[in-house]
């Protein structure tokens, strides 16, 4: 029997299938993550052609019969400048490949959407470092909504201040680091406090706020090196296994910027 139903999400991968359509992975609020065809979508002018965009956030109509398919769309967001920076589209792919490595399927993670939705905001909006800052942030929340998260604020046994990242114990001192992790440079660590911390940054995508300004100075090339190895191999440790796109990913961005 074929049911339609309606559901607010956010196209997270899209792969050619046949001539004419797409396999689109989406990951959304009412039904978690799931495969829908969207049929006739490559053609010129197709009606359906931004539900299959990577990145595209909105109400997808769904048809479900053998296989799910969508016959409307409605865009709330298409994220379209991300596309045009190297740098943006490789970061906002690093959180949709999150989104979709950690949301399993027919679970809800409301949060997790919500977020990934409000990081590609950012990095579209933001300028400079700060697209690494919004993005070091959001992937952090991302991994905290699938039980992974990592609190600031001092060492995570006794608050004194941190010199190492612990993928098991989080932000720990010298005398409680265990397991396995990395040391922290002083840069390294000031921007991952402020990125674990509750202050609302949403308003300084454009970096003229001055206490942004003085935590941005400090992500130069060498701290978001060190800082995108760290998340990448934590990554790893929390998904149980390496991520080929996003190491591709973290590199071009790293090497192309
Ligand atoms: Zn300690």
């Amino acid at each position: 029997m074929q049911t339609e139903e309606k559901t607010v999400g956010i196209v997270v991968a899209s792969n050619d299938f046949g001539e004419n359509d797409k396999i689109i992975t989406l990951c959304t609020f009412e039904r978690g993550k799931i495969s829908a065809l969207v049929k006739g979508c490559k053609k010129q002018n197709a009606k359906l052609k931004l539900a299959s965009s990577l990145f595209c956030f909105g109400e997808f109509k769904l048809l479900n019969a053998k296989f799910t398919r969508v016959t409307e769309f409605n865009c709330i967001e298409s994220f379209f400048k991300i596309t045009q920076s190297l740098k943006k589209f490789y970061l906002s792919c690093a959180i949709c490949e999150t989104l979709k490595v950690f949301m399993k399927e027919e679970e809800l993670y409301p949060e997790a959407v919500s977020e990934a939705v409000n990081a590609l905001k950012n990095i579209e909006e933001a300028e400079g470092a700060g697209e690494e800052f919004f993005f070091i942030r959001s992937f952090l929340k991302l991994l905290s909504c699938f039980g992974y998260g990592i609190e600031g604020g001092g060492c995570s046994v006794c608050g004194t201040k941190p010199v190492f990242f612990s993928f098991e114990n989080g932000l720990c001192c010298e005398e409680h680091k265990a397991g396995k992790g990395e040391y922290l440079s002083e840069n390294a660590l000031s921007v991952l406090e402020q990125a674990l911390s509750k202050k609302d940054f949403s308003e300084s995508t454009h970096g003229s706020n001055s206490e942004f300004n003085v935590i941005l100075k400090k992500l130069d090339l060498n701290t978001v090196k060190e800082l995108f190895f760290i998340l990448r191999h934590y990554f790893y440790f929390c998904s149980d296994k390496p991520n080929l796109p996003l190491k591709t990913y973290f590199k071009e961005f790293v090497l192309n910027d």
